[in-house]
């Protein structure tokens, strides 16, 4: 691998060099806790033990950073551990963190209510008004930006560069969360972040079969303090979780690219559905965040869809549970298409607060099966809803 290597080679080549004592092309799973000295303090390629490091997950950050032509990747046990460990690593009691205020509801959870109450404040904005995040900034008190574009499930789409600028300015911490487009469609650090996190359970893994989290980091300093913190406290990937990852990793680029176009020909054909008050989905002319999704992300606009029925919730319930190719389920990102009914699912958690989702909304996770059998499920629940 070299480092002009292109998206799709890096995917499959990053930290994936064959094994040299047998040749088998595949890196062994180092299912191993631990690792031989020879003698004292006399470590084999660095190891010792699997907490602070495991060869099989240092092939995954090693890749995870080339995704996102980033310095430095860390793998985690889930989304949520990474997210908890870079907040650990940068924020102190009294700091403050602005943040899009549609963010995933588990992250609003975790800054608001866990570090909350450690003394950390939050300001959610609408981080597609510039004017707003500006005036959420509190000199001397706000340490990070956190912006997830296109968000979940509303799927607005926030100026990452713009947003960085103001970020530097301030000298936040400006972090992307990138689950949704994932590193194929939108690379953030070369768009001016400084961090970005991952849900690998997602498009990154997926295929639905493991849990995991990951941040990619340019800063040298930053990444020892949230290495640090993913050392002292644990919150590490597995052996055969990586492993998973990194073998759903190296199809990522074709993956995306099959999201992409079926969830715009599905989003294409709902437009004007009479069952339907909107279709929100950034591939659209009409989408608000069309163009500058055009700009910041190259190859598709994603494989999410978020729509609004126009019978309320009574119909997006009846919706959600008609579809029968969509299976009704939590999560996002895996080859089988899914469907989730936010308000009572993934955003539960933030019901009675701001981020609170409309009962009429239904989000789409479109999956990498054929186009025509997605449409035809989609038709028959409309027509039941
Ligand atoms: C799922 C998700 C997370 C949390 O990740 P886990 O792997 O479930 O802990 C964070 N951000 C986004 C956008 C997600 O979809």
């Amino acid at each position: 691998m070299t480092t002009s290597d292109r998206f799709a080679t890096r995917a499959i080549h990053a930290g994936q060099s064959f094994d040299p004592t047998t040749g088998a092309v595949i890196p062994p799973i180092y299912q191993s806790s631990t690792f031989v000295q020879d003698g004292i303090g006399g470590l084999r390629g660095g190891y010792e033990y699997a907490r602070a490091g495991n060869p099989t997950r240092t092939a995954l950050e090693t890749q995870l950073a080339a995704l996102e032509g980033g310095a430095h990747g860390l793998s985690f046990s889930s989304g949520l551990a990474a997210e908890d460990s870079l907040l650990r690593a940068v924020l102190k009691p009294g700091d403050h963190v602005v943040m899009g205020n549609d963010v995933y509801g588990g992250t609003y959870r975790l800054i608001n209510r866990i570090h909350g109450a450690w003394g950390i404040r939050n300001t959610p904005v609408d981080t597609t008004d510039l004017a707003a995040v500006r005036d959420a900034v509190k000199a001397e008190a706000t340490r990070i930006l956190w912006i997830e574009t296109p968000s979940n499930p509303l799927m607005t789409v926030s100026d990452i560069t713009a947003l960085a600028e103001i970020g530097h300015d301030a000298r936040l911490i400006v972090v992307v969360d990138n689950t949704f487009a994932s590193p194929a469609l939108q690379q953030p650090l070369s768009l001016g972040a400084d961090v970005v996190v991952h849900s690998t359970t997602k498009y990154i893994g997926g295929h639905s079969d493991v849990i995991g989290g990951a941040l990619v980091i340019n800063d040298d300093e930053l990444h020892e303090k949230a290495k640090f913190i993913q050392f002292a406290a644990g919150p590490v990937s597995a052996p055969m979780d990586a492993f998973l990852t990194t073998r759903g990793i190296k199809t990522l680029a074709v993956r995306m690219e099959r999201h992409s176009q079926n969830a715009l020909a599905i989003a294409e054909h709902l437009v004007g559905h009479a069952a339907l008050d909107t279709v929100l989905y950034p591939g659209l002319p009409d989408h608000p965040g069309h163009e500058l999704a055009a700009r910041q992300m190259v190859g598709g606009f994603g494989g999410m869809i978020s729509l609004s029925l126009s019978g309320g919730g009574a119909a997006a319930r009846r919706f959600a549970e008609s579809l029968e190719v969509f299976s009704l389920a939590e999560s996002l990102g895996g080859v089988e298409s899914l469907v989730n009914y936010p308000s009572e699912m993934t955003h539960a958690s933030v019901r009675g607060t701001e981020l609170e989702v409309s009962e009429s909304i239904v989000r789409l996770s479109v999956g990498i099966e054929d186009v025509a059998d997605l449409i035809d499920d989609v038709d028959r629940a409309l027509a039941r809803a």
